[in-house]
């Protein structure tokens, strides 16, 4: 008999700051059929983010302690700081069968995709360079330097997303036409035919 796969899909989703993608992310996390793997970092909180909800926030030799320990899915040195995805808590979401959404930049998706060629990724844009710097500053969040730390990041990221699955336009910071693309990625991606080994051996079971 045929079954719906057990496991979940992978799926990453970047976008340069101010594209709207913590917004985006927040709405999908609501939903149960996907989880979300909370990501370690050695940046400094920002204000009203906590512990092991938002980041683990670890120091620099704690995360590298984790990198030599193969404890790390993926991680990359972004603006200063390193970012990665523990590898346990990244498995875990996979084999419970929900969809693991991973919040990551280029590079890190690049090595996901290196890794696991099944999983699916998504870039997610402001329509414009403009409207995203506007974005950030309306956020208020960053200081200048970081602002234009992020900038000058995002004009080296976006030179090439050949290796991206899917981009998804977030033309006015809303989430609802973005979040109902990404809805709809993921559900065409749960029906790819390599989620289905052996399937005549399968269908031809009782
Ligand atoms: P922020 O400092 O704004 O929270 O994140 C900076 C960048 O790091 C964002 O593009 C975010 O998607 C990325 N990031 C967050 N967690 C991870 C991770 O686990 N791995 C990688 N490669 N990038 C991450």
């Amino acid at each position: 008999m045929l079954q719906k796969p057990a496991k979940g899909l992978m799926i990453v989703v970047s976008g340069p700051a101010g594209s709207g993608k913590g917004t985006v992310l927040a709405d999908l996390r609501r939903d149960k059929a996907f989880a979300y793997s909370v990501s370690a970092t050695t940046r400094a909180p920002r204000p009203g983010e906590v512990d092991g909800e938002h980041y683990y926030f670890l120091t620099r030799e704690e995360f590298e302690k984790k990198i030599a320990r193969g404890e790390m899915l993926e991680y990359t040195e972004y603006c200063g700081n390193l970012y990665g995805t523990p590898k346990k808590e990244a498995e875990r979401v996979i084999e419970s069968g929900k969809h693991l959404l991973l919040e990551i930049e280029v590079q890190g998706a690049k090595n996901i995709k290196r890794a696991f060629p099944h999983a699916v990724t998504v870039m997610l844009l402001p329509p414009s360079f403009a409207v995203q710097e506007q974005r950030l500053r309306d956020r208020g969040t960053e200081s200048e330097e970081r602002i234009l730390g992020r900038l000058e990041r995002t004009k080296e990221e976006l030179q090439d997303l050949s290796d991206y699955d899917y981009i998804v336009l977030n033309p006015d910071g809303g989430i609802a036409d973005a979040t109902a693309q990404i809805r709809a990625i993921v559900k065409a991606a749960e029906s790819a035919a390599e989620r289905f080994p052996d399937l005549a051996k399968h269908y031809f079971e009782n």
